[in-house]
């Protein structure tokens, strides 16, 4: 079999590594002789997994003690409930930046008043609003740092008078964070850092309670924290998995280290598009995310997209194919993908221009 290079955007390729020893633990978790799916969740071997974790978390974020770490299940989208449910007493401001920040937005809609301060859908979310202004008297400001969909990017911490809540499924750990400008951070797993199945959420713990109203027990980020993500049975595989990757991740230098790469790789792929007159990239330029390259065929050569399409595909390019709401192509080069897999997606723009010349 030819060698295939994975740019899916979610789910997504994880390290190799992590995958191997997740199968081991599927067969016999830390020598147990028992497979860690069949295992309790409170016996002292997974309650290390957990403890391990956590730890990673807070030794690759540098998070403060002020926060801590969880991990449930539900995915991204309920996040967005969470969200609304845990900080909106009065009125809550969102970044509408895309798909992800309007379902996001919508869900505080149906707890109270919530607002989009500005918003980039005139220009189909190809940028990143700018020159916002923040209301003072809003509960918390909510932003999506990597829009999946568009490839854009929020790339710095930003400077926000009120608690700052974030999106950041497809860019955790990708590049350094000052957990302390945030009251939470969240995100689903499966952009970058494990399967999908699980979702992390950082909380600035003195944040929490200060909402009115009743929160529904699973959706009350306290009663999670209480119980160190264990107060009922947590997605144990997918924590395993996400541990694994942590270690990778850890062993290769960690954040700072991987973002060193992935500037390497955006630049390796945006400089072919902005080189090959057969592709133009949709994202403004200051904005580009290093995480979701979109581009698409240029004006005048629109009707070779499904050519270039079929092109890749059979040079082993697995998941290029744009959102449907962008149209064109999206390589996603999370942590995992390697830089040969972004050369070999470049190598294969430049063999379809020379044979187009
Ligand atoms: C994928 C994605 C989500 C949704 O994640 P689910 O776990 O599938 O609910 C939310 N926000 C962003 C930025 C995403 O990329």
């Amino acid at each position: 079999m030819e060698k295939v290079h994975v740019f899916n955007a979610g789910p997504c390729i994880l390290p190799q590594e992590a995958i191997d020893n997740a199968i081991e633990a599927l067969k016999n978790f830390k020598g147990t002789g028992v497979s860690v799916i069949c295992m309790s969740h409170r016996s002292k071997e997974w309650e290390s997994v957990m403890n391990e974790c956590r730890s990673l978390w807070k030794e690759l974020l540098h998070i403060p003690d002020t926060h801590e770490v969880l991990f449930l299940g539900g995915g991204a989208s309920l996040q967005f409930l969470y969200v609304a449910m845990n900080y909106l007493n009065k009125k809550a401001a969102y970044l509408d930046t895309g798909v992800w920040a309007k379902k996001a937005l919508k869900e505080a809609k149906g707890i109270g008043e919530a607002v989009a301060v500005a918003s980039s859908a005139d220009k189909n979310y190809n940028y990143i609003p700018k020159g916002y202004d923040i209301p003072k008297d809003a509960d918390y400001f909510h932003i999506t740092t990597n829009n999946t969909i568009y490839g854009t990017e929020i790339k710095e911490d930003i400077d926000c008078p009120i608690p700052l809540i974030a999106d950041m499924s497809s860019d955790i750990m990708s590049r350094p964070v000052d957990v302390s400008k945030y009251d939470l951070i969240y995100g689903g797993a499966q952009k970058n850092v494990g399967p999908a199945g699980v979702i992390f959420a950082i909380v600035r713990k003195e944040s929490l309670g200060r909402v009115e109203r009743y929160i529904p027990t699973m959706l009350d980020y306290r009663t999670h924290l209480d119980k160190d993500s264990m107060f009922n049975t947590p997605p144990v595989f997918p924590i395993l998995v996400m541990n694994e990757t942590l270690k990778w991740l850890k062993g290769i230098g960690g954040v700072e280290a991987i973002h060193k790469i992935n500037i390497k790789k955006a630049e390796l792929l945006y400089n072919e598009i902005d080189r090959n007159s057969l592709f133009v990239g949709t994202a403004a330029k200051e904005d580009r995310s290093i995480m979701n390259v979109c581009f698409v065929m240029s004006e005048g050569n629109e009707g070779l997209q499904e050519e270039f399409a079929t092109f890749a595909k059979e040079r082993g390019m697995m998941g290029i194919k744009g959102h449907r709401f962008v149209g064109g192509f999206r390589a996603s080069i999370y942590n995992a993908c390697k830089i040969e897999d972004v050369q070999a997606l470049v190598d294969c723009m430049k063999e379809f221009e020379s044979l187009k010349r």
